[in-house]
């Protein structure tokens, strides 16, 4: 996609704070973190979300939780979060499918998932 930021900074049109890459996926520290390390893997195939990907490239989510995995690993976490948020309700802002890795709070993370308020 031309105008999507996520295929500009997998195509180097955009700079980002790569942290790994591969021919598949990419990962680059968020812009505003909302977490001590907070790094997004992507895949580098424009794909919209989690709700947009087809059987046939169920392998890639696979693959972006592992690379994030292994980015935890060599951040030194010991515990983290994985998120992907889905669609306009699900707090998706760039639609370009991508894993947000949270981690590296001081004593753990401040929140568990929240209880549900209406
Ligand atoms: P989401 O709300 O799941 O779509 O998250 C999009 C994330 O992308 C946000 O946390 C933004 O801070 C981050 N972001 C937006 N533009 C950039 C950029 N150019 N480089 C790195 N992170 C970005
Ligand atoms: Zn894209």
């Amino acid at each position: 996609m031309t105008d999507c930021i996520f295929c500009k900074i997998s195509k180097s049109e955009l700079p980002s704070d790569t942290v790994f890459a591969d021919n598949e996926v990419l990962a680059f520290r968020d812009i505003h973190p909302k977490a001590p390390v907070h790094v997004l893997i992507i895949p580098k195939k424009h794909i919209d979300s989690i709700h947009h990907i087809e059987s046939a490239e169920a392998s890639l989510i696979s693959k972006l939780v592992y690379t994030a995995k292994d980015i935890a690993t060599s951040e030194r976490l010991k515990g983290y979060k994985l998120l992907f948020n889905v669609g306009r309700e699900g707090g998706q802002v760039v639609d370009h499918l991508h894993l947000h890795l949270l981690g590296g709070w001081e004593g753990g993370s401040p929140d568990a998932v929240a209880p549900f308020k209406e």
